[in-house]
């Protein structure tokens, strides 16, 4: 037995309440060397009467880790535990203190010691995310309603989009197309910056408190996210705290009274005058943008600005969540009091952190509900459409990752295979839309909150910004319908069965490294669902009896025989018939 590959300690994704009652409990193994895991715990005050044993499961695998876990409900709401370790030849008891040969004599001392499931510490993500479809709209980009607001210098739609030219899109295009986003089936929308500022990204903010005139007014923000509350579409809306934009009024009069303006403290200046050296600002900025000044959200009157501005567009406007640009450069102080000032307005609004990379620090409930999933993102676009991985690394990378956070951290995630800031899905896959497919596929049918970027669903592609904001191709003759189709079912899909979105998942390895296999299932419903990520025909390596699997989504048609043959780049949904 490798003990030096054996894991576990308290809080994080390692023990965690799930909710009020549950307990999960997690163990981290060297890949293959156990054979099973048992959990003994038991109250502190009071072992002799409430110690019991359970067998833990080994739910998830990467390349090197097994990863065990165990749901109790400890009566007292506490506990405290060890673990008995099994592998073909041995028995090693692991306790806080470390490893013993035979059961603990003395179990008050030692032991792991999870001290008490306090009610307000229990991680609580907005449970309608675990049923959310998200779409993600480029406001200038997705459809111009009402050429009367347009910049001066707009250009007629569909043309090439740079840096900074603009096409006129706003939110009365948004509304107009309302019906659309309605039978592609989509549930929720994630505006990128819809605050005045210069550009036409809007990452630069002027004025927090109000729309950008060419997309609108603050009314019409209201009766667009009214009408999509109407329609059971909620709103996410992209808060820019880490900076604002040269024009935001603070940093103009920073900017003209230098060390004796008012606001000099709202940003992090190192030297006097505001300028640009050698490529580098005197002032901290987004990545040595100039035009982006860092706010200093340690400064009273910045959170207190920032907090108000978080509360108007909830309380007022009516949105339901914001997505947090640049989260992890803010300080966590800061994220905490926006916490308790987005929820005591609206308990259910979704906090989303902008975060590229491992965000455990963020996300233990005081903080945010989700991060952009770009891990997951990662390991899809590795597989799926840089074809660098076969299916066994990719389900060792998904396991990993969902082996990296709580499970209720997992199950809002914000899963997305491409935005504003990516090269689109379509161009990653040089343009092959079946491996499109495979990827939205399985977006669809995993944990999280899947994202579609506007777009993708017709088939636009383009390389990294600015070709990524093309302007909406709304010509129903240029759009890939069928492939808007595929989206529709595989959403309705996704609806239909809860299993695809919080059920249990299960990888199947295959002999043949391009043929993806896993298994969705709850109490209800027990799906199988099948991708050949290669050119070539693959058999799938289990017997299926056909009296008890039928197909309910596929690529081709398919008569269920003994053996499954799956087409090129091609796809089957069994539904079990015993569940
Ligand atoms: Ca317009």
């Amino acid at each position: 037995m490798l003990l030096e590959a054996l894991y576990h300690r308290i809080k994080q994704n390692w023990s965690y309440a799930y909710d009020e009652k549950t307990l999960h409990i997690r163990l981290r193994s060297k890949k293959d060397d156990l054979t099973n895991v048992i959990l003994h715990y038991g109250d502190k005050y009071g072992w002799e009467m409430t110690s019991a044993e359970v067998p833990m499961t080994k739910w998830a695998s990467d390349s090197l880790f097994d990863y065990w876990e165990a749901a109790i409900e400890p009566r007292f709401r506490r506990t405290i535990y060890y673990f008995q370790l099994h592998d073909h030849e041995q028995t090693v008891y692991m306790l806080e203190k470390g490893f013993l040969d035979q059961k603990p004599a003395i179990v008050y001392e030692g032991l792991y010691d999870f001290p008490y499931m306090n009610r307000v510490d229990i991680i609580t993500p907005p449970a309608w995310v675990k049923d959310a479809v998200f779409y993600q709209i480029f406001p200038e980009r997705f459809a111009n309603g009402d050429p009367g607001n347009d910049p001066d210098d707009v250009l007629p739609w569909g043309g090439t989009p740079t840096p900074s030219n603009f096409f006129g899109g706003d939110l009365q295009g948004v509304m107009d197309h309302l019906d659309y986003l309605s039978e592609l089936g989509i549930n929720a929308i994630y505006f990128t910056p819809v605050f005045e500022a210069t550009t036409n990204h809007k990452y630069d903010t002027k004025d927090y408190f109000k729309v950008d005139p060419h997309f609108g007014t603050n009314e019409k923000l209201k009766q667009l996210v009214d009408a999509c509350h109407g329609r059971g579409i909620r709103v996410l809306l992209d808060a820019v705290f880490n900076h604002c934009g040269k024009t935001f009024p603070a940093f103009v009069d920073v900017m003209e009274n230098g060390a004796a303006s008012a606001y000099a403290d709202w940003f992090y200046v190192h030297s006097w005058p505001l300028e640009v050296k050698d490529g580098i600002p005197t002032y901290e900025t987004f990545a040595f943008e100039p035009i982006m000044p860092k706010l200093n959200t340690e400064n009273p009157e910045v959170q207190q600005y920032l907090l108000d501005v978080a509360r108007y567009w909830i309380e007022e406007i009516g949105i339901d969540g914001w997505r947090l640009d640049v989260a992890n450069e803010v300080d966590h102080q800061f994220w905490r009091e926006f916490r308790k000032t987005v929820k005591s307005v609206n308990p259910d609004a979704y906090l989303l952190g902008e975060i590229m990379h491992d965000s455990m620090p963020w996300l233990q409930g005081d903080q945010f509900d989700a991060v952009m999933n770009y891990p997951f993102t990662n390991a899809l676009l590795n597989f799926f459409a840089r074809k660098t991985t076969n299916a066994e690394q990719f389900s060792h990378a998904i396991q990993a990752q969902l082996a990296s956070y709580p499970r209720q951290i997992t199950e809002v995630s914000f899963n997305l295979l491409g935005s504003h800031d990516t090269t689109r899905l379509l161009t990653l896959c040089k343009g092959h839309k079946e491996s499109l497919m495979l990827a939205y596929l399985f977006e669809l049918t995993f944990y999280g909150a899947p994202c579609i970027y506007y777009g993708d669903e017709i088939g636009m592609d383009g390389e990294h910004d600015p070709l990524n904001r093309k302007c909406m191709e709304w010509d129903q003759g240029k759009q890939d319908l069928a492939l808007f189709s595929f989206f529709r079912k595989a959403i309705q899909l996704r609806k239909q069965y809860r299993a695809l979105r919080t059920g249990g998942l299960r990888f199947y390895p295959q002999a043949n490294k391009q043929l993806l296999a896993y298994e969705r299932w709850d109490d209800e419903d027990q799906l199988l669902i099948i991708m050949n990520n290669s050119g070539s025909a693959a058999q799938y390596s289990k017997d299926i009896n056909s009296g008890e699997w039928t197909g309910i989504l596929a690529s081709h048609e398919n008569v269920l025989k003994r053996t499954i043959e799956i087409p090129a780049y091609g796809y089957l949904i069994l539904k079990s018939l015993k569940s």
